[in-house]
């Protein structure tokens, strides 16, 4: 017998979608709330881990993101000269497992819908547009008032609304949400031929510039840069930005930067990271994903630490028989210093190139995919 019979997950990203998924497979009534309309019919790519691809395969959606991404198993290293020079290939470690690929690129978009149809054919009920008002717990159950007025009941409730949650500030936790000092342009747009992977360019006018392959027509290319405001540029400048500061950058990127012409299509975000103090509870609310840890994208595992979140705390709740002190006991084990070494990881690797610092790069890439090469 699981521990909860009716859950409701607010948001459906990856944390929210791979926690319903795994609940309602098991028989237990789920409802999901979105804040968006509808999942969102554009958006840049995502890089996807071996840790993360071993969860989407537990989700049962593992062939359907094979078929739409884009599959390799190394990374390139170059230099920001005129010729960007392959400095280093480096065999990137399976980390899900010898039989799934390093690493999978994917456009956001085609990942949630994947997400959504398997939810949606487990039988979890998917509202949009809506968010949760109000909570109030007692003993057996939690009272949600939803943003249109309805209300339900529950046994327990999955926060998985990112990083700046709602449910989070509804159970009174208000973390500081750090900075890391850095900003990234990103451009989603046709892959030319000469990008089959990801080749990270470090140094240059910029920290970093990449790209990552998200389908047999498509990647996603990305600089970073110094934190800064961006927001009063107009489309056409932000365009205008990022092919400038991308005109440093040589070999497969003169053929990415012929494609940057798109202005609806480039994006700016800043850095940033938190991660709560255990535990990640309060009574019958729990918080997974962005809501209780967020990592800069310098290791790309964000997606695969939510999908682990999920996947942890459903294996737990489906098991016991209770919601008691052994679940959470067992959940802030698994996941909480995992998550918060990742983060760090995470945020070092930033700032060595913040304080031009010669890290040990392959040592630290090195440590984390031993760690999260091991089962959740
Ligand atoms: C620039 C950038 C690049 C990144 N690149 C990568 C990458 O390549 N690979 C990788 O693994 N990770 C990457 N990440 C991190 C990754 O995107 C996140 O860690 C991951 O998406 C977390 O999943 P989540 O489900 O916890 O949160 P989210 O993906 O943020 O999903 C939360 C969902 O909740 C919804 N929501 C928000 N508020 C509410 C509310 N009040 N009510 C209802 N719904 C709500 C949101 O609309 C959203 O759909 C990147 C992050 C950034 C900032």
């Amino acid at each position: 017998m699981p521990a909860v019979h009716t859950v409701l997950v607010v948001g459906g990203g990856l944390a929210g979608a791979g926690a319903a998924i795994h609940l309602a497979d098991h028989g237990v009534a789920v409802d999901l709330i979105e804040i968006k309309p509808d999942i969102a019919a554009i958006g840049s790519g995502i890089t996807l881990q071996g840790n993360a691809l071993r969860e989407l395969r537990k989700l049962g959606v593992w062939e359907a993101v094979q078929a739409r991404g884009y599959s390799f198993d190394s990374l390139g290293l170059r230099a920001p000269n005129p010729d960007g020079t392959l400095l280093a290939e480096i065999p990137d470690v399976r980390t899900g497992g010898p039989d799934l690929p390093a690493t999978v690129g994917m456009p956001r978009p085609d990942l949630a819908r994947i997400l959504h149809d398997r939810a949606g054919s487990a039988g979890v009920k998917i509202r949009f547009g809506l968010t949760v008002a109000a909570l109030a717990q007692d003993a057996s159950g939690v009272d949600v008032t939803f943003s249109d007025g309805s209300t339900g009941r529950y046994d327990l409730i999955v926060g998985a609304d990112g990083i700046r949650s709602t449910v989070r500030r509804l159970l009174g936790i208000n973390p500081e949400i750090r900075p890391t000092g850095m900003g990234i342009w990103r451009a989603f747009g046709p892959r030319p031929a000469s990008v089959t992977r990801t080749d990270l360019f470090y140094g240059g006018p910029s920290y970093i510039a990449g790209y990552c392959p998200t389908s047999e027509d498509t990647l996603y290319a990305y600089v970073v840069e110094a934190a800064q405001d961006r927001g009063g540029l107009s489309p056409a400048e932000q365009l205008a930005t990022m092919r400038e500061l991308a005109a440093a950058y040589h070999g497969p990127w003169d053929d990415v930067r012929t494609t940057l012409t798109d202005a609806s299509r480039i994006n700016y975000t800043l850095f940033e990271a938190h991660v709560l103090p255990a535990p990640w509870h309060r009574g019958r609310v729990v918080l997974i994903g962005d809501a209780a840890h967020s990592c800069p994208p310098t290791l790309a595992q964000g997606g695969a630490q939510a999908l682990e979140d999920a996947a942890v705390l459903t294996e737990l709740l489906l098991a016991a028989e209770n919601l008691d002190d052994r679940v959470w006991t067992e959940f802030t084990d698994r996941r909480c210093a995992r998550a918060a070494t990742v983060v760090e990881a995470s945020v070092q690797l930033g700032q060595w190139l913040l304080d031009r610092e010669q890290g040990d790069v392959p040592a630290l890439i090195g440590r984390i995919a031993a760690l999260v090469a091991q089962p959740a």
